[in-house]
């Protein structure tokens, strides 16, 4: 027989990943970096109970589930499994700190650092509305596939940046920044459903909130254009939408966030590096 043991890829030297001996034998695979921001993909028997830290995770009929780690997770997680023969198996995570960059980011329009009354009417109403747009666990398991860049350009800011706004301290940079020019197409990374589709939240200006399964899903920010309706489904490479500088930007670029339920993930760990810009268009000679 055949039993495929614990196979764990650490794609980073920082990403330990603290395996106790009972799991040798282990019927569970993991892949993905033990790290703050981290996403672990999980392959096992269909039909297998997964916990983690005393809360159950979704197993699909594929046998995927997902568990992820808060940019500010401390300590080790645990995991428990029970397969469908009752036999059951406990595993320990330690999870890797990371170091976070300050980044200052001046000329930041006084709105977005100080606003109005009426601004913070507007902030709270889209509070509600990104509230209610989380998903909780849908059953599609389209986190396991393989995901791709929505767009390709310099990338400007990483996860988990401390932030200044014109010298105050603000909330980390949750998400992945990547330059390209205003109606550059932006692509689905994976599929999934549209949970939310605004074309004017405050902070975000155009977003899209795309539902990848089991509580992840990706947002998308800043577009100048959203292509599409919340409860559409959307397939890998779809466009969806375009980059913009809408809402609290200093130029165009699109930002790429992820949320597993509650903790903001990195979603460059999902996906290589970045592909090659595409060669410039050589003008044409004179004739
Ligand atoms: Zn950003």
């Amino acid at each position: 027989m055949n039993r495929p043991g614990l196979r764990v890829f650490l794609l980073a030297l920082s990403a330990l990943l603290f395996v106790t001996p009972a799991w040798a034998d282990a019927r569970v695979e993991l892949t993905g970096e033990a790290i703050q921001g981290g996403i672990i993909i999980g392959t096992t028997e269909p039909g297998t109970k997964v916990i983690l830290d005393g809360e159950p995770l979704m197993v699909s009929e594929r046998g995927h589930f997902l568990f992820a780690f808060d940019r500010d997770h401390k300590g080790t997680a645990h995991l428990d499994v029970e397969y469908p023969d009752d036999e059951r198996e406990s595993l320990s995570i330690d999870v890797a700190t990371r170091d976070y960059d300050v980044q200052r980011i001046e000329g930041v329009a006084s709105k977005y650092v100080s606003p109005s009354a009426e601004q913070l009417a507007h902030i709270a109403r889209d509070r509600e509305l990104k509230r209610t747009a989380r998903p909780t666990d849908t059953a599609h398991d389209w986190f396991a596939d393989e995901f791709i860049w929505p767009v390709t350009g310099t990338i400007t800011g990483t996860f988990g940046l401390q932030r200044y706004f014109n010298g105050e301290p603000r909330r980390p940079h949750y998400g992945v920044d990547v330059a390209a020019p205003t109606g550059t197409p932006v692509a689905a990374p994976a599929p999934g459903i549209v949970r939310l589709a605004e074309p004017e939240l405050y902070f975000e200006g155009g977003a899209i909130f795309l539902d990848h399964g089991h509580g992840m899903i990706s947002v998308m920010m800043h577009l100048s254009r959203v292509d599409v309706e919340v409860g559409q489904q959307v397939e890998q490479g779809d466009i969806i939408g375009a980059v913009g500088a809408t809402g609290r930007v200093t130029g165009p670029h699109l930002d790429w966030r992820m949320y597993w339920r509650r903790a903001h993930v990195d979603p460059a760990l999902l996906v290589g590096d970045m592909p090659a810009p595409k060669p410039l268009e050589r003008p044409t000679a004179n004739p």
